[in-house]
């Protein structure tokens, strides 16, 4: 069995045109244009590239881009004077800081004063809250991705057995919860599991969302099962001096057994940015009652 591939560019590309869609519609009707900020503490290079792709996406589907590009050694005091004032500004709908960050500043805090109806990652504990008792809010977008990949492929996962890897706030919990509401039995696993080849061969769906590359052997896989790989793990360079990219899950091997499976890069990552989009247009309709 070859598992069909789950084209996360494509269905990235068509979820950028549906918003941009969207946009110019809300535009005609409320005059507005959903405004998303920004904002890069210090010069990881990994972060300025996301960072200006998150840019150049948001104008290109007709939003506007606030970019704050703050020195590393900016102070907590400085941060938090930075993002009330983002959250008192009517042109902007979402806010976005950038992590990792730098060691002196401390996430959670960052995190927390964001204006919940403003947080497009999803992360404020308020809207971990509204996601965990089924309230409508703000959702992580890489777990909202890999929704949207799952369902392009079967609408109804209603009663499928879910196993996630990994339990973090930004990925495993909120995807586990994204699972639970579309009906799936869902099971969390982390390093303390036991016997994970055992638990994942029970999944009908696969997540794998841990950070460690090809953990996911061709052999954990349920025949038949939807695998959805959210690892991002660059290899060391090769004897040619190329690094590349692989996924949580052992690839080639987990395509002769899956059903459906994302490959790693054109998979989940794609998604992300374009389900933050997404999410700046809601909260611009959130906030505007629309
Ligand atoms: P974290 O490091 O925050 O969490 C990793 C999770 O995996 C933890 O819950 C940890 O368990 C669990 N884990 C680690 N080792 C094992 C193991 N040997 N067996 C079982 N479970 C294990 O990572 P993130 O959730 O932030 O990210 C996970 C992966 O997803 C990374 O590769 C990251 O790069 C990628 N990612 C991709 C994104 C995208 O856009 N596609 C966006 C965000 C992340 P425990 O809690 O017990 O420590």
């Amino acid at each position: 069995m070859t598992a069909s591939l789950i084209d996360g560019k494509a269905a990235a590309e068509r979820l950028r045109a549906d918003v941009a869609n969207d946009v110019a519609n809300w535009k005609a009707e409320t005059g507005r244009v959903p405004g998303l900020a920004v904002v890069l503490i210090g010069n990881d290079p990994a972060s300025e590239i996301y960072v200006g792709s998150k840019a150049r996406q948001t104008v290109a589907v007709g939003m506007r881009s606030f970019e704050h590009r703050l020195p590393a050694e900016t102070s907590q005091a400085e941060l938090l004077a930075l993002i009330s004032q983002l959250n008192a500004d009517d042109a902007v709908d979402g806010i976005l800081v950038q992590m990792p960050l730098p060691p002196q500043l401390d996430a959670n805090l960052v995190i927390e004063h964001i204006d919940p109806r403003k947080d497009v990652d999803g992360f404020h504990p308020a809207n971990a809250g509204r996601l965990a008792s089924g309230l409508p809010g703000l959702v992580p977008c890489t777990p909202l991705g890999c929704m949207l990949l799952l369902q392009s492929v079967r609408a109804d996962l209603a009663g499928l057995h879910a196993v996630v890897l990994g339990r973090s706030n930004i990925v495993g919990k909120p995807i586990a919860q994204l699972l639970l509401k579309a009906d799936c039995t869902v099971t969390i696993a982390h390093s303390r599991s036991r016997d994970l080849p055992a638990l994942c061969r029970e999944a009908d769906i696969l997540v794998a969302a841990v950070g460690r590359p090809g953990m996911v052997r061709g052999d954990w896989i349920k025949p038949g099962a939807l695998v959805v790989d959210v690892g991002i793990n660059r290899l060391p360079p090769d004897a040619a001096g190329k690094s590349r990219l692989v996924g949580d899950v052992a690839f080639d091997e987990g395509r002769n057994v899956a059903g459906a499976i994302t490959p790693v890069p054109g998979g989940v990552g794609p998604m992300t940015i374009a389900c933050l989009l997404r999410n700046t247009l809601q909260a611009a309709r959130m906030r505007s009652g629309a």
